[in-house]
């Protein structure tokens, strides 16, 4: 399915990450751990070509994905969705409206003004924020909504997209344990329902022994742990 080689990315001369490789057979739920500057969001942000790779590779069911551009960069990030800590919705637009954005991308704006959805999109944006528990949020605006809910409608707008891969990084850095939970649970049942691959990167090790399949250990750029959680005995 997914397979990375040698990735690196160097920024002015730094290794932020350095030749990663792995191989993913499965759509499996995946954890990244390793401390903060370990090169996890770097890792990610290429996987979701947000950031270019200096070197290296990465491909999806064969086909070549790195350091794509244009039209296919955006098919390819609809297809591999990205979920950020900070949730990056738009605060003052509603919560239906956030989660079709990532649909129109630009036009957005403008087609929610004009109410220029399209009825089976909202429909579905509807069915998704259901499944995640958050229906009755639906016309707030995303900023009323408390961290863990702001959260999934993060991650109802990555499900808008039908992608085969979720990126999530830090989701849960920015809540409290029991939104952790939920959001963890969300990811988790997105993962075993639908049979998406999830990429998580977390700071804890206990979250990624709890949730993950595998675990990808990172320091420094490199990869120093892959296996499942548990065979995971010492500290990364
Ligand atoms: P992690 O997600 O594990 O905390 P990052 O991928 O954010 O690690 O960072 C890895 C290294 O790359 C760090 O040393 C960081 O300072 C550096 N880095 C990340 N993004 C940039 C950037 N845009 N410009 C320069 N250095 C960066
Ligand atoms: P206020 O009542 O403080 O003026 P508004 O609700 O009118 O705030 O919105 C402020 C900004 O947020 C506007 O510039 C508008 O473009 C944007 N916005 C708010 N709601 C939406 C929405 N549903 N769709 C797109 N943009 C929105």
């Amino acid at each position: 399915m997914l397979h990375i080689t040698e990735l690196t990315k160097t920024f002015n001369g730094k290794t932020a990450v350095n030749k990663v490789s792995f191989d993913v057979k499965q759509p499996k739920m995946i954890g990244v751990i390793g401390r903060s500057g370990a090169g996890k969001s770097t890792l990610l942000r290429m996987l979701n070509c947000l950031t270019t790779a200096s070197t290296g590779t990465i491909s999806f069911n064969g086909e070549d994905v790195t350091g794509l551009r244009g039209a296919a960069r955006r098919q390819w990030q609809s297809r591999c969705a990205m979920i950020f800590q900070q949730f990056n919705l738009v605060p003052r637009m509603d919560v239906v409206s956030n989660v079709l954005h990532g649909t129109l991308n630009r036009r957005a704006t403008w087609a929610t003004m004009f109410n220029l959805y399209p009825q089976d999109d909202i429909h579905k944006a509807i069915e998704i924020l259901d499944r995640l528990g958050i229906a009755e949020q639906a016309p707030k605006r995303a900023e009323a909504l408390s961290g863990g809910q702001q959260q999934r409608v993060a991650i109802a707008r990555a499900l808008m997209q039908d992608p085969d891969i979720i990126l999530a990084d830090e989701p849960i850095a920015s809540l409290d344990p029991m939104n952790a939970q939920i959001v963890m649970d969300a990811l988790r049942r997105i993962h075993e329902e639908d049979g998406r691959m999830v990429i998580a990167n977390l700071h804890t090790l206990d979250t990624a022994r709890r949730y993950c399949d595998r675990v990808i250990g990172m320091r420094d750029g490199r990869v120093v742990f892959d296996g499942t959680p548990d065979q995971l005995t010492t500290g990364v």
